[in-house]
């Protein structure tokens, strides 16, 4: 089957929950999305540099003017993770294994110039901000009357992987646990575990709208084994 294209862009997937899908296939710029709470935001996946971040911010400002209150990590790599510094003050969540991953790893300029040259002013600038707030298993946010639930679903993509789910709108964001038409890097988690884990994604939770890391939002009739 050819791979089709898809559009880069926000999209509504449920009642003030936003993806934020971008249709490069390049492993620098991932998928981020935000939910809007009664009193704030969240922010699902910071992206990587100022000139990712700062339109998204744009976008995010067309939607609501409420506070950006928590940006949550799905793992640490640097297309999902090097952006956090442009949401500050918020608060920056992540397995724990994530936020190790992320001091371990550091912010090695000549690395990052070697991987994206094409980014090098933004590396001269880039802070590590792992995040302050880390849980081990799951945890609950209360984003006003809605339920936010990070998982870890065990190693996967990586060791400190966290998917969203939301639970009353049967929505995931599935950070790179989940790839949609590209080809998953695999270089930092568990394989065989990793497929386990995708088998059961559905198996536990109640989902019809999955929001991958990289490629097309998708709907659970596209994902379910015949
Ligand atoms: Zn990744």
């Amino acid at each position: 089957m050819p791979i089709p294209s898809w559009k880069s862009g926000l999209q509504e997937i449920a009642e003030n929950v936003f993806a934020y899908v971008h249709s490069g296939v390049g492993w620098d710029i991932c998928n981020s999305g935000f939910i809007v709470g009664d009193d704030g935001v969240m922010v699902i996946d910071a992206m990587m540099v100022a000139s990712m971040v700062d339109p998204y911010l744009e976008e995010i400002r067309k939607v609501t003017d409420k506070p950006i209150r928590y940006v949550v990590n799905t793992h640490h790599h640097v297309d999902h993770s090097f952006g956090n510094q442009f949401y500050l003050p918020a608060e920056v969540v992540s397995h724990q294994g994530c936020r190790e991953a992320m001091l371990a790893r550091g912010a090695d300029v000549n690395m990052l110039n070697e991987q994206f040259p094409q980014y090098r002013e933004d590396w001269a600038k880039t802070q590590l901000n792992p995040a302050t707030i880390t849980y081990q298993d799951k945890m609950n946010v209360h984003l006003g009357g809605r339920v936010v639930e990070l998982l870890h679903p065990g190693p996967a993509h990586t060791y400190g992987d966290t998917m969203v789910y939301l639970p009353q709108d049967k929505v995931l964001f599935s950070g790179d646990v989940a790839f949609h038409y590209l080809t998953p890097l695999a270089r930092d988690g568990h394989v065989s575990n990793w497929i386990k884990v995708a088998d059961g994604i559905f198996k536990h939770l109640d989902v019809t709208t999955l929001m991958p890391g990289h490629g097309p939002v998708t709907i659970r009739k596209c994902l379910a084994k015949p």
